[in-house]
């Protein structure tokens, strides 16, 4: 129990097998608390990708005791004296996949100089499963409440239901800002890999920045017709049509690839791309990324790059979009008790496209 009677429990992962839906509901401790701070009573946390890979140790060993959760949407409960972004009582907000970097605490930082925190060099704090300046540990919104530097925390706009917002924070903005860092608009077409929580997004942003054209990558035609209501002009199915390489070659400006495992045909994806194209890898396989070949980067002058969620202010950018042209995610919502099971399905692949846990109102 903190000092102001918030009681900090949520789902725990205790080892890999948590993974599994083999997470323990448990106390923890949040950070020690800081002026700049904000308590947050949690409505909706959104199941990402990233959740389960950090539950099973998959990037890496993993602190333990362990509460994921970063697509987190709930209700300012306790603000700080030096709290920013003028949060008071009672505001609807969010978290997504990072709460604080070193802000220019440890010297020069050239990423959080220059507003795109999320690349901070210095001190990278992620939602869960990271440490702060003050030495506290982070836990994610699998929870009650959530303890956040307020520089991290964003308002939701009136317009946006909170269990759509959520997935928006870390899925969404993920997914967003590559887009729009390469150019999507008119007279580009775009190619999404993987229609999961990540991948529905980037048809959606896609759109709404007015690209020519979106192609879905997936590997069945399972989802074709999701995939065309959300607004992509085609779908290719690559497991389905032998064929796909051919008839698609050199179609596209730029491509996302959301896909979380190394079982891809990189170099098929690539093949693509028109001259001057770009690749960008978003999803995180464990085990690395198929090997490059060089021929097709050199005849063709391809790049290939990567992307980290976004900065507040780019959440705050796309939530305005996500406003203004009514993007609506494809959502699925679990009761909060029900998270274990959530994962399970979500392993299975069966979200379609985005599970959101609920606390009890
Ligand atoms: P997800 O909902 O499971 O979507 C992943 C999609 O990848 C699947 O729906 C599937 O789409 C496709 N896929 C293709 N080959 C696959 C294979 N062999 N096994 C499984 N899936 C395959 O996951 P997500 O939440 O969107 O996350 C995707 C990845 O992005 C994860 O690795 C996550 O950690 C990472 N991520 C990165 C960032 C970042 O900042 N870079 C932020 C958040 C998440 P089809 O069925 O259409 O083939
Ligand atoms: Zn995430």
């Amino acid at each position: 129990m903190s000092s102001t009677g918030h009681k900090f429990e949520g789902w725990l992962g205790h080892d890999s097998s948590a993974a599994e839906g083999n997470m323990k509901w448990g106390e923890f401790e949040p950070k020690p608390w800081e002026e700049t701070d904000v308590d947050i009573k949690v409505t909706h946390c959104g199941i990402c990708g990233s959740d389960l890979h950090t539950l099973r140790s998959g990037w890496g060993p993993t602190n333990y005791p362990c509460c994921v959760g970063h697509e987190i949407v709930g209700t300012v409960v306790r603000v700080g004296s030096k709290a920013e972004g003028g949060l008071k009582v009672g505001d609807r907000v969010g978290v997504g996949a990072q709460s604080d970097s070193c802000q220019g605490r440890k010297g020069d930082c050239e990423a959080c100089a220059s507003g795109q925190e999320n690349y901070c060099q210095k001190h990278y704090v992620g939602t869960y499963n990271g440490v702060y300046l003050n030495g506290g540990k982070s836990y994610g919104g699998y929870a009650l409440y959530n303890r956040a530097p307020s520089r991290f925390v964003v308002k939701i706009p009136d317009s946006i239901p909170s269990a759509e917002a959520a997935p928006m924070l870390c899925a969404g903005v993920t997914t967003y800002t590559p887009l729009k860092h390469h150019g999507v608009g008119p007279g580009k077409t775009v190619g999404i890999v993987g229609l999961g929580g990540l991948g529905h997004f980037g048809v959606m942003w896609a759109k709404a920045l007015k690209a020519d054209r979106v192609v879905v990558i997936s590997r069945s035609a399972a989802k074709k017709e999701d995939a065309l209501k959300m607004g992509a002009d085609d779908v290719i199915a690559t497991e389905d049509d032998p064929d796909w390489t051919k008839k698609h070659a050199s179609t596209l400006d730029v491509i996302l690839c959301t896909v979380s495992s190394s079982n891809m045909p990189l170099m098929d994806y690539m093949s693509l791309l028109r001259f001057d194209g770009t690749f960008v890898q978003v999803g995180a396989p464990e085990d690395g990324l198929p090997s490059i070949q060089q021929f097709p980067l050199i005849f063709k002058r391809l790049k290939i790059t990567g992307s980290l969620i976004g900065s507040p202010s780019d959440l705050r950018e796309m939530l305005q979009l996500a406003a203004q042209q009514k993007v609506k995610p494809w959502i699925q919502e679990y009761p909060m008790k029900d998270a274990n099971k959530a994962l399970v399905d979500f392993n299975a692949g069966k979200p379609r496209y985005r599970y959101v846990l609920c606390n009890e109102q």
